[in-house]
Formats: C-alpha cells, structure tokens, sequence
C-alpha cells in the first residue's frame, strides 16, 4: 500500500500563511539568542562551537514545531484535548532529531566507535521500495540526509547506487557496500575527511565501519567482492575519489562481521585505525559489531542526559517561544554535549551535576569552558552530523494521529501531512 497526499480539503489555508510568518518570527528569536550567546565569553561555550555538533540547527527545530503549535493554538479549530495531542507530536518531533544527534555525536565523536549503526529501513514510496533513513520520530527518504554538494555530486550518486542496488536485491541476506574513502570532500567544512567510511546497507539495519585505508586499499577491498571492478591507477585525488564512490557492491548471503574480515585481510594488519584512543584494533571492531545495540558505562549517563532533557523540553510551554525559553533551551543542549564531554573516562575526575540549575542565567563553568576546548581538539569533529539533516521536505512520520488515534506512518509530502488511518491532512513544514 502506498499512502498518497490527496485530500487538500481538510487543509485549512490561514493557518498555513500563519504557520510561515510564525516561524520567520520563530528563526528571529533564535539568530538573535544564538547570536548575542556567541558573543558572551560566559556563555559561548554552550554553543560548543567548532564541533561537529550544531546547537543552534537543533533549535531551529524548536522554532519549527514551536511555530506549528502557535499556530494550532490561534486557529481555535481544535478541542483543548486535540490541541495537547498536536502539541506533543510537535515536541517529541524536535526533540527525537535532537536525541538522535545527541547519541550519534557521542557514539562517533566521543567513544570512538569503530562500527557505527545507522537506522535504516525499506518502506514503500510512490509504487516503489526506497530506503529510508530514521531520524528521530520520522523516516526520510536516504538521499534527503546526503548533501548534493559533497564531491561534487559523487556521494549523493554513489548513495543513489547503493540504493538501487538495495531494493534490486531484496532477498538472501544482501548487503551493499559503498565506500567514502578519506580525503577531498568538495565542501568548506569540512575540506577533508581524515578517515575512510565502509558503508554496509542491508535491508533492516546498516551500519558504517571506521577505517584508515588508503585508496589503494580501498580498490583492493572493493575488488575482493564479485562485481564492477574498480581501477584508480594513473588517477588524480579527485578522480580516484569519484571512481571510487561510483562502486557499490550487492553481497548476498553475508553478515557485518564476514565485511570487517575482509578489512583485517586488505590491510594486512590487526591495525585498522589510528585516532585519538591509538591505534585500533580489528578485535574491536568485531565487538563494536557484535555489541552494536549496547550501551556501555558512558553510554547510560548519556541516556541519563537525555531523559534530563526530555523532562525539561515536556515542562516547556511552548505557545511561549520567547527569547528567554530560546536561551535556555539552546543551554541545556550544549549542557548535554559538555556533560558528555566531561564524563568520558579520561576526565571523570571532573564529572559533576548541576543540570537541575544550569539555565541561561547561569554562566558556564570553568570546566564547561575547558570541555568546550577539549571538544574542538577531538579527531573529526569538523564532520558535520546535524547540519545536512534538517532539509528533508518528504518523510514518514511514527506518531498517534490526534484526529482519530492510530500510530499510523504519517506521509509528509508537498508541505501535507497525510494520515493514512483516517484521511485526514494538515499543513507540515520542516
Ligand atoms: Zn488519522
């Protein structure tokens, strides 16, 4: 079943001119709070700027469903009732992208994981399957999260390769494997990627391996699987780069762990990776793999963290997007990356608690400041890991419908949001 946007009468056009000056005002509130955060030497450290962590696209997500909610709230089309169940679909909508980033950076950036799992799942799109990419409440179609402009244009291709080689091969086990080899990105920020990322897509789960393969590695690698021969002799940096992309593999019949041997055997090392925790060990990316959904020490006072923020952003009147909620909300989410940041093994000494009465009144720590330092200097942070995310237009949507209260995957197409239990549709914007 494909569930299509086809019911535009139950779209109420005043609040969709409402919903577009709000969130102008909404975006406003946020440059200014952002701005004038940056430029205070007691506060700027909750922006943890220079990381790969973007506190102020996070509550631009705010400003967006805090514009949805204001909206609702001055149509009065809707019953006290129906106006709680909409704001809570609004919130938790923000909130899960921002948990989401929060876990990723910390798995990434923070512990180093050698095998990283991206939430991943096929779902049917106009007639066809498609992969899709889970972000927070939602799924996006894959190749919404990939910036066009990356090496000009290769990985966005090489994506739409995987993805085609995917849903080509739905059955047996297939995995497709695509890899973005360091270097030359094409972009500002970051101008280069100082490792190379092993893509595995399969059809419930994927999941990324971190490598320090060279190109000619990487060619040997991809050329150890049956299928399109890669060949990157006599090639410039670019050149070798984009060939390298244009190359996904299907395997059928195979699991992550019999992909990271193959690695062990193209580098002919225990070594894989060397970063900030030395050099790393194949071993480890086998137990990264095998404990893929644990969580480890760390890892539960992150979910600690989070829980925080989620009781914070639950007591929030959001109606109310004044400067002063916008201000402590964008503290209380660098708070959450500091806090992290302080809580890893090397600095425990540090670790402390004051979550309860950090707020925008409160100006950071000495060691918030020192974290915000240390978090710079981290191996990779200049990846972008939320910036790319925000400009999805089309996605589905896991929530209880507030008109007739199925969890239903609710389409979001053409600036809609179309319930596929009862029809209905309203205006959405991301
Ligand atoms: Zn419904």
């Amino acid at each position: 079943m494909t569930p299509e946007v086809n019911n535009p009468l139950d779209v109420v056009s005043y609040n969709v001119v409402s919903y577009t000056e709000l969130q102008e005002q909404n975006y406003h509130i946020v440059d200014k709070v952002v701005g004038d955060l940056q430029n205070s030497p007691d506060y700027s450290a909750y922006l943890v700027p220079g990381t790969g962590f973007y506190v102020r696209e996070q509550v631009y997500a705010f400003a967006n469903a805090a514009a949805h909610i204001q909206s609702e709230n001055q149509s009065s089309q809707h019953d006290e009732e129906t106006l709680n169940k909409i704001n809570k679909i609004w919130k938790k909508d923000a909130l899960g992208k921002t948990i989401q980033d929060i876990r990723s950076f910390y798995q990434e950036f923070i512990e180093y994981r050698l095998a990283l799992p991206i939430p991943t799942a096929i779902r049917q799109w106009n007639g066809a399957p498609r992969l899709f990419a889970r972000y927070g409440e939602s799924w996006v179609l894959y190749e919404d999260i990939v910036d066009e402009e990356e090496r000009e244009g290769a990985a966005l291709s090489a994506i739409r390769n995987a993805e085609r080689a995917l849903v080509e091969n739905l059955d047996n086990n297939t995995k497709v494997i695509m890899v973005s080899p360091m270097g030359w990105t094409g972009l500002a920020d970051p101008p280069r990627h100082d490792i190379s990322q092993i893509y595995i897509y399969g059809q419930d789960e994927s999941l990324t391996l971190r490598v320090g393969m060279s190109h000619k590695e990487v060619e040997s690698f991809l050329n150890s699987f049956a299928g399109k021969q890669v060949s990157i002799e006599g090639l410039s940096e670019k050149q070798r780069i984009k060939e390298i992309m244009n190359v996904a593999v299907a395997v059928p019949n195979c699991e992550f762990l019999d992909i990271a041997q193959k690695v062990g055997q193209v580098m002919q090392s225990e070594i894989v990776l060397e970063d900030d925790l030395g050099e790393r060990k194949l071993s480890e990316m086998f137990s990264a793999i095998n404990n893929r959904e644990k969580t480890t020490v760390l890892g539960s006072r992150v979910e600690y963290l989070i829980e925080k923020l989620e009781e914070y952003v639950n007591s929030l009147n959001m109606n109310d997007f004044s400067e002063s909620v916008v201000a402590n909300l964008a503290v209380k989410i660098g708070q959450i990356v500091l806090e992290i940041e302080l809580a890893d093994g090397k600095y425990k000494d540090n670790l402390h608690d004051n979550l309860k009465v950090a707020s925008a009144s409160l100006p950071a720590t000495d060691n918030y400041k020192l974290a915000a330092v240390r978090l710079t200097q981290r191996t990779g942070c200049s990846h972008g890991v939320s910036k790319k995310k925000s400009k999805a237009e089309t996605k589905i949507l896991c929530c209880n419908c507030p008109f007739c209260g199925a969890f239903v995957e609710a389409v979001i197409k053409n600036g809609l949001i179309h319930c596929p239990s009862c029809g209905r549709s309203r205006a959405w914007k991301n």
